[in-house]
């Protein structure tokens, strides 16, 4: 396996970047934001936990958000790597994921982090609350909110992942292609 981290703020280019990279390197993809939204519409008892925290720009408890990460790693266990987008968000996560990945005999290869501006994180985040919907991207408090909490308790784990030498940090600004590109680099660089 060959296992990707795509890490960075609410409106870094995870989902767009992690659709190509997919495409690239034959992967399989786990959004646990897509995930959560998914069980939302489906209007199961996670999506309607979920939505409680979503709704209010909050991290969804770790520990349902790693219980649902363990299970879809075991229902995948026969891919050929994985890409983790939004996860994880807080070092129990990213402690979990190491356990998890080991009880298949697998690591992280290579945590790629997307470096956007604030100022046009928040331009990106209206704009795309205007076409898909999304609620936590439509209201400023919301978008706010998730800030706090990426700065809180998520971005403590760049240094988490600098330690393990596996961080590399990338451009976020700038064309589609140009930031793919400058991912591929860094993916090349320790694929063998
Ligand atoms: P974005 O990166 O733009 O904030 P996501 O789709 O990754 O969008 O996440 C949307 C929301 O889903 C988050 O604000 C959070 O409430 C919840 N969520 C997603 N992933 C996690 C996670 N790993 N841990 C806790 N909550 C999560």
């Amino acid at each position: 396996m060959f296992n990707i981290i795509i890490f960075g703020p609410p409106g870094a280019g995870k989902g767009t970047q992690s659709a190509k990279l997919l495409d690239k390197y034959n992967l399989t993809h786990l959004s646990t934001g897509d995930v959560f939204r998914s069980n939302i519409k489906g209007e199961t008892e996670l999506g309607l936990l979920a939505k409680s925290y979503i709704d209010k720009g909050e991290l969804v408890p770790d520990e349902v958000t790693i219980a649902m990460v363990k299970d879809f790693v075991q229902q995948h266990a026969d891919s050929t790597g994985f890409i983790f987008d939004g996860f994880p968000r807080t070092i129990s996560q990213g402690e979990a994921l190491s356990e998890i990945l080991a009880e298949h005999n697998e690591k992280i290869d290579i945590v790629l982090a997307l470096e956007v501006d604030e100022d046009e994180l928040v331009k990106r985040l209206l704009e795309r609350g205007k076409i898909s919907g999304r609620a936590d991207d439509q209201d400023e408090g919301t978008i706010r909110n998730r800030f706090k909490e990426y700065l809180n308790k998520t971005e403590p784990l760049l240094d988490f992942y600098r330690n393990k030498n596996l961080l590399h940090s990338v451009q976020g600004m700038g064309s589609i292609d140009d930031i793919f590109n400058r991912l591929v680099q860094e993916v090349d660089s320790v694929k063998a």
